[in-house]
C-alpha cells in the first residue's frame, strides 16, 4: 500500500522511492517541466511532484493530469529548494487512473461560493476548505470519545426511535408505516393502534432521558449520536439532523457539572490545536480572522460563574441596548450572551440558576422554589456552547414540576421510577456537535460543517 501523503510529508527525503496516490489539485508547466500538486486529505498541504520531460520515466498522457483526475505516482522523494514545501517528488513514472475533462469538472481552480458547493457535495470534499472542515470534524469526534474514555465514562447507544410521548412533539419527526393514502382511523382520528409500533413513534430529538436511565446504574456515562428536529426554520444554526453530545454522572451535582464541562471543552479545542494546526491556521486566515487564536484563549482561561440573577443585573446596568429587552424571568438571547461573555468576563462564563419557567421541568429546583440547578456554558463569539443542569432527583418535587408543566405524568413512568429506587443526585449536559463545529473552525453556516446537511426543502445527498 502507498503511503498517505501527510506521512509522506514527513520522511527525510533520500532520494527513496515513494508512490504517490491521490488527486491532482494544480497544474502548471513549464517549458520541460510540469508541477503537479497532488493531495489525498490526509493533510491540509499536498505534495509537489516535478516531472521532467526529458528525464527516463514513463509520462504517457500527461495532458490527462488534469485538476481532479486521480493519479499514481512513482519518483524520488528530493530536498525542495521551494519556501513553500521541504520535500518534492522527481516523478520516474504517472499514471492516470481516472481522468476529470477539464471542459466539465465542476471544481476548476477559482474559489467557488460555499452556496454552489453545496448544490455539488458529492465533490465539494475535495477542496480546501471542506477537507479542512472534515479533518477537524473527525479530530473532535475522536478527542470527545478519548476524553470520556480517559474519564472512565461509558458510550451508551440511545435510541433513534423514540416511541415515548416525553419530548417537544412539535418538532419531531414522525416515523410510520401507516399507508399515507389511506390512513386507518377509529373515531375520526388515525388508529396508530395499527401502525409499527402500535403507537405513535418519532425520530428522537435528545437521548438524556434515556441516559439518565444509565447513569443510575453505570453510574458515569455518554451518548454521542444522531438528533433529529423537524425546525421550520431557515437560520445558519438549525439542521434537521444533527448529532449532540449527552454525558450524564450519577453521584454528581451542579459543581461536578460545571467541572467536568470546563475541563472536557478545554479539553477538545487542545486536541484540535494540537493535531489540526494547519487546518487551524486556514480557519484563521480564510474564514475567520483569529479564530484560532480565541480558540487557544479559551484553553488558556479559567472559567468564571455567575447566578442568571446576577447576570440580569449586568446585563440592566450595561451602557448599551440590546435587540430584545432583559428583565428577571426573561430568557438570555445570544446578544445577551456575547456581551457577558466578551465584555463583562472577557473570557468563558457560567451562568447558573436560572427561573425554573424558562428551563425544562427535569431540572433540580432550588430551595428558593423560583430556580433551577442549570448551567449555560457561554463563550466568546458565540454565547451559549453548553447547557446543563443537575436533575431533579425527588420524586414528589419532579411530580410536581410535571404536573404544573401540564404534562402527563402517565407519560413519564420510568422516568418518575427512577426516582423511586435508588435515586441519587445526578447532573449532565447536552453539546450540539455541528454548533461545536462551527465555532471551532468560524464556518458561518451550519450546513457548511456536516457532509450531507438535511434541512427544510433539501435531503439531495
Ligand atoms: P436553539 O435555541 O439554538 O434552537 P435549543 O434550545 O432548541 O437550541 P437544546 O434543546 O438545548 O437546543 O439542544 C441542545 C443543543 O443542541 C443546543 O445547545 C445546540 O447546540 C444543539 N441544537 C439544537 N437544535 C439544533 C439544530 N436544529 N441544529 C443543530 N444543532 C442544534
Ligand atoms: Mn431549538
Amino acid at each position: 500500500m502507498a503511503s498517505r501523503i501527510r506521512n509522506i510529508l514527513t520522511m527525510e527525503p533520500t532520494e527513496q522511492t515513494v508512490t504517490v496516490e491521490g488527486w491532482v489539485k494544480t497544474k502548471r508547466d513549464s517549458k520541460n517541466l510540469t508541477f503537479l500538486e497532488i493531495t489525498d486529505g490526509s493533510s491540509f498541504r499536498g505534495i509537489q511532484v516535478i516531472v521532467d520531460h526529458d528525464a527516463e520515466g514513463t509520462f504517457d498522457h500527461l495532458d490527462a493530469a488534469t485538476t481532479g483526475s486521480s493519479v499514481r505516482i512513482k519518483g524520488k522523494l528530493v530536498a525542495s529548494p521551494g519556501k513553500n514545501q521541504s520535500v518534492e517528488v522527481q516523478a520516474t513514472q504517472v499514471d492516470i487512473i481516472g481522468e476529470a475533462p477539464a471542459d466539465s469538472y465542476p471544481l476548476q481552480k477559482k474559489r467557488h461560493s460555499f452556496e454552489f458547493l453545496r448544490e455539488i457535495a458529492h465533490l465539494r470534499p475535495r477542496t480546501n476548505t471542506f477537507g479542512a472542515v472534515t479533518r477537524v470534524r473527525n479530530a473532535l469526534s475522536f478527542a470527545i470519545h478519548r476524553f470520556f474514555q480517559e474519564q472512565g465514562f461509558m458510550y451508551i447507544h440511545t435510541p433513534i426511535i423514540s416511541a415515548s410521548d416525553c419530548e417537544g412533539a412539535g418538532e419531531m419527526f414522525q416515523v410510520t408505516t401507516l399507508p399515507m393514502e389511506k390512513l386507518p382511523t377509529q373515531d375520526g382520528a388515525v388508529d396508530y393502534s395499527r401502525d409499527f409500533f402500535g403507537k405513535q413513534a418519532s425520530l428522537t430529538v435528545s437521548g438524556q432521558l434515556e441516559a439518565e436511565i444509565y447513569a443510575l446504574a453505570m453510574r458515569d456515562v455518554y451518548t454521542f449520536g444522531p438528533t433529529f428536529r423537524a425546525e421550520n426554520s431557515n437560520t445558519s444554526r438549525h439542521l434537521a439532523e444533527f448529532w449532540m453530545i449527552e454525558p450524564e454522572m450519577a453521584f454528581c451535582t451542579l459543581e461536578g457539572d460545571m467541572e467536568l464541562a470546563e475541563e472536557f471543552i478545554k479539553y477538545i479545542l487542545k486536541y484540535v490545536l494540537d493535531h489540526c494546526p494547519e487546518d487551524m491556521d486556514f480557519f484563521s486566515k480564510w474564514i475567520e480572522k483569529g479564530v484560532k487564536e480565541s480558540i487557544q484563549q479559551v484553553v488558556d482561561s479559567k472559567f468564571q460563574h455567575v447566578t442568571y440573577s446576577k447576570a440580569v443585573e449586568l446585563l440592566e446596568k450595561a451602557d448599551r441596548s440590546f435587540e430584545y429587552p432583559i428583565g428577571w424571568g426573561e430568557d438570555l438571547q445570544s446578544e445577551h450572551e456575547r456581551y457577558l461573555t466578551e465584555e463583562v468576563f472577557k473570557g468563558p462564563v457560567i451562568v447558573t440558576d436560572y427561573p425554573k419557567e424558562i428551563k425544562a421541568f427535569y431540572m433540580k429546583l432550588n430551595e428558593d422554589n423560583k430556580t433551577v440547578r442549570a448551567m449555560d456554558v457561554l463563550v466568546p463569539r458565540l454565547g451559549e456552547i453548553i447547557g446543563g443542569s443537575e436533575r431533579e432527583d425527588h420524586y414528589d418535587t419532579l411530580l410536581k414540576r410535571i404536573e404544573e408543566m401540564n404534562l402527563n405524568p402517565e407519560d413519564y413512568w420510568w422516568y418518575l421510577d427512577l426516582r423511586r429506587y435508588g435515586s441519587v443526585p445526578h447532573s449532565g449536559f447536552g453539546l450540539g456537535f455541528e454548533r461545536l463545529v462551527q465555532y471551532v473552525t468560524g464556518m458561518h453556516n451550519i450546513r457548511d460543517v456536516i457532509p450531507f446537511p438535511r434541512t427544510v426543502k433539501n435531503a439531495e445527498f
